[in-house]
C-alpha cells in the first residue's frame, strides 16, 4: 500500500535544544519514512511566535530544504488574520507549497474572524487544502472550538477543510456535526492513540466516523515529532486492522490526502 501522511513537523538541526527541534528534523523524518516505508509526507515549518525561530522565515527555510525532496510536499504557515496574509498565500503557493497549516490557539486568532476571511477565499481560489488543530490546546476556547468551521465552510462551500484531531477528545461530537453539515470538511486524526493528550480518538470513535462521514473523508496525520516513529508504525497498523475493505484503508493512509492535493495542479 501507498502511504502519504500528513501533518509533519520539521525544524532546523540545531536551532534550540528543545527535544522537538532535535527529534524533528527532515533527516529523522525520512529515516521514519523509509524505516515504516512511508512514500511521502506533508510537512510545514515552526509556527509564527515559536521561541528561538522568529530570526528566521520558516517557509522560506522549508523551501529550500526540500527543494530535492520530492516525496516532502510543504505545508505554509501563515497567520490568516494578519495584513497581507491572503497575498503571502498567493506568493508561496506560486513557490511550491501545497496547503496550509493553522493553529488558532499559538497564531492566536479566531477562527471566523473577519480579518481571515480574505485568506479563506484565496485558499478557496486557489484549491488548496486548509489544515486546523482543533482540540483543547490552552487560550480561549470560545476563539477556536471546531463548529466555528462551519461559519468558514458554508462561507466558502470550495475550500476544503481538514479539521485535525477531530475537535480533540472533548469537542469530537461538535466535530461530528460540522462534518455532517459541510461535505468540504474532513477528518484529520492525528496523533490520536494516546490518551495522555486531549485529542485522544478511541477506536470505536474512528469507526463511528467511518459509518457516518465516510473513510473518503478521513485524513491520517501523523504529528511527527510529537508522535515518534514507533507510535506512527502503532497508528498504521491500527488502521490496517480495521475491519474495512482495503481501499477505504488506502483512501485514509493517503488517497485522501493526494486527492486534495491534486486538486490545485
Ligand atoms: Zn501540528
Amino acid at each position: 500500500m501507498r502511504v502519504f501522511i500528513n501533518h509533519c513537523h520539521v525544524y532546523p538541526e540545531g536551532l534550540c535544544q528543545e527535544w522537538w527541534a532535535k527529534e524533528g528534523t527532515i533527516p529523522n523524518l525520512k529515516k521514519c519514512m523509509e524505516k515504516l516505508g512511508i512514500e511521502k509526507a506533508v510537512v510545514f515549518a515552526l509556527l509564527k511566535g515559536t521561541p528561538s525561530f522568529t530570526s528566521i522565515d520558516a517557509n522560506e527555510w522549508l523551501l529550500k530544504k526540500i527543494q530535492k525532496e520530492n516525496n516532502l510536499h510543504p505545508f505554509t504557515t501563515i497567520v490568516p488574520t494578519e495584513k497581507d496574509a491572503a497575498k503571502k498565500l498567493r506568493k508561496y503557493i506560486a513557490k511550491g507549497f501545497v496547503g496550509a497549516k493553522l493553529h488558532p490557539e499559538v497564531q492566536r486568532f479566531q477562527i471566523n474572524d473577519p480579518a481571515a476571511e480574505d485568506f479563506y477565499t484565496a485558499a478557496e481560489e486557489l484549491r488548496i487544502p486548509l489544515l486546523f488543530h482543533t482540540g483543547v490546546h490552552g487560550w480561549y476556547l470560545k476563539k477556536y472550538r471546531p463548529i466555528l468551521l462551519d461559519e468558514v465552510a458554508q462561507n466558502h462551500p470550495n475550500l476544503s477543510i481538514i479539521i485535525e484531531h477531530v475537535g480533540g477528545y472533548a469537542f469530537f461530537y461538535e466535530t461530528l456535526a460540522v462534518l455532517q453539515n459541510n461535505k468540504n470538511c474532513y477528518a484529520g486524526i492525528a496523533q490520536t492513540r494516546r490518551k495522555d493528550i486531549p485529542w485522544y480518538l478511541p477506536l470505536e470513535r474512528l469507526n463511528i466516523l467511518i459509518e457516518m462521514v465516510g473513510a473518503e473523508r478521513i485524513i491520517y496525520g501523523a504529528d511527527f515529532p510529537w508522535n515518534n516513529c514507533e507510535g506512527i508504525r502503532t497508528d498504521i497498523e491500527a488502521i490496517n486492522n480495521l475491519d474495512i475493505p482495503s481501499e477505504k484503508k488506502e483512501k485514509i493512509l493517503g488517497g485522501n490526502l493526494a486527492r486534495l492535493i491534486k486538486k490545485n495542479g
